[in-house]
């Protein structure tokens, strides 16, 4: 297999993106002023972009390449699946055999009674069906007015109008009439920038006892779900008290109101187990996958779904679906990437090698004078840059200034860590070595020093009052 050496030149290149092509979450006339950077191919934890110049891949893409990239095994599964059968949809009492077992997979995978597989082709999509199929499970069960999700502040859980409303992002809902009703939003867990004088403990049950309060602001009768990112990934890489997921778990019992973990960062081993529910002891009754899944190669989510539920919901029509749900290309392809994180043992490699030797040299960044804390779990970490360490203060400059500034020296050295306004981010393949881990971090390392001289040249490294 040759890659595509003999592209066009980048400026040319540049010149048409800006011209036709709408980036996600971007200001397109920015991205023309200065030209996308254009990656042209990839192998392990590197990219390579239109110059030539290698990148090592410290996000996995968009927190999705588990396995790294350049596994022929899935080109060659993509290849054989798209000669015997391209695609055929699975509605109308049809099926056919890559979902049937990527299904059956995915049940053997999940834990407690979650059994049951409604594909999707992303994140986004399958957070609608779990909108939708929560309500309608009320609805069925005789209680229609049991029709309010709570969610969070700052979480993540797509762009769609349902999954951006679940989201918590204030930029998301800033544009086109989003939250739609009977959405609610809670406090998140974030006890660096939120958490004042109190114990992360404290501040973790705390918050979590926002749950209850929104609970019986509405009427228990009204409250169809909670859902939440075990580890908040967009937001910044939050990873809440330890007092946190227990106390959501005691409410959602003790009200019978339904749990779902949006597993869309958190599931395939990013959290050192198959899922981030394991890692932080949540049993929920819905976890959103996507990303890991197929490690990114091709679009495919999916809402995996409890006995409970998919016995109330089985019994009727469901009236959902997506064309592409259960696609047979893209859901071969998710099958021969749990074949390999399982047959390589990769969970094994990241909680026995990767995770203890990155969470080592990643909680040492906090020696750096720019670097107020670092926080890391199994394979995605983050350290929140600050102007002043021991009162964990923001920058008295807009919140993301000094962020950009690092995210760009990072790029300039060859590193891809993104910023999430003035937290940093990571979250690499799991399939990363001790020696690109130290690469990792020395590239971290001299970006941070460029980034704390040019803040302090331009009198950024001041406290918000
Ligand atoms: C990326 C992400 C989504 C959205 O997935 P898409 O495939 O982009 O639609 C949903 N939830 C979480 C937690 C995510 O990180």
């Amino acid at each position: 297999m040759t890659s595509i050496t003999n592209h066009m030149p980048t400026a040319e290149l540049q010149k048409l993106d800006a011209a036709h092509h709408m980036h996600p979450f971007s200001t397109n006339t920015e991205i023309a002023e200065k030209g996308a950077r254009v990656i042209t191919k990839a192998k392990g934890v590197f990219l390579t972009d239109s110059e030539g110049v290698e990148i090592l891949d410290a996000m996995a893409g968009l927190w999705c390449v588990n396995i790294g990239y350049g596994r022929e095994e899935l080109a060659e599964v993509a290849a054989r699946q798209m000669r015997e059968l391209p695609f055929y949809n699975t509605f109308f009492q049809t099926s056919h055999v890559p979902a049937i077992a990527l299904a059956a997979k995915l049940a053997e995978l999940a834990p407690g009674d979650l059994n049951h597989v409604f594909f999707g082709s992303g994140g986004s999509d399958a957070n609608d069906t779990n909108l939708r199929m929560v309500r309608a499970y009320w609805a069925m069960k005789g209680q229609p007015d049991r029709n309010i999700v709570i969610a969070r502040k700052n979480g993540y859980h797509g762009s769609s109008m349902g999954s951006g409303s679940l989201g918590g992002m204030s930029a998301i809902h800033s544009q086109g009439g989003l939250p739609i009703p009977d959405i609610h939003h809670i406090n998140q867990p974030h006890w660096y920038a939120e958490g004042g004088d109190m114990s992360p403990e404290d501040f973790g049950l705390a918050r979590a006892q926002e749950l209850e309060a929104e609970i019986l602001k509405h009427g228990e009768h009204r409250v169809a779900a909670f859902i939440g990112e075990p580890i908040q990934g967009a937001g910044g890489v939050i990873i809440p008290p330890e007092t946190y997921w227990p106390e959501i778990q005691r409410i959602c019992d003790k009200y019978g109101i339904l749990l779902i973990a949006d597993e869309v960062i958190c599931g395939f081993g990013r959290t050192g187990n198959w899922f981030g529910s394991q890692t932080l002891d949540i049993r929920p009754d819905i976890m959103t996958v996507a990303k890991g899944l197929s490690s990114g190669y091709q679009p495919i989510g999916a809402s995996i779904v409890s006995d409970k539920i998919a016995s109330v919901v089985d019994n009727n029509e469901f009236n959902h679906g997506y064309t592409y749900s259960g696609h047979p290309v893209a859901a071969a392809v998710a099958l021969e990437n749990l074949r390999i994180l399982e047959e390589e043992n990769i969970l094994g490699h990241v909680r026995e090698t990767a995770a203890p030797y990155l969470a080592e040299k990643w909680q040492a960044l906090t020696d750096h004078p720019l670097v107020g804390e670092a926080r890391i779990c199994g394979m995605m970490g983050s350290i929140a840059l600050t102007p002043h360490k021991e009162t964990r203060a923001k920058f008295a400059a807009d919140e993301g200034t000094v962020g950009l500034i690092c995210r760009t020296r990072c790029f300039a050295n060859g590193l891809v860590m993104r910023h999430v306004g003035d937290r940093m981010i990571i979250s690499p393949p799991l399939v990363i070595s001790n020696g690109e881990i130290d690469t990792l971090i020395t590239r971290a390392r001299l970006s941070l020093d460029e980034a704390l001289a040019e803040a302090t040249d331009k009198g950024l490294m001041v406290a918000a009052s």
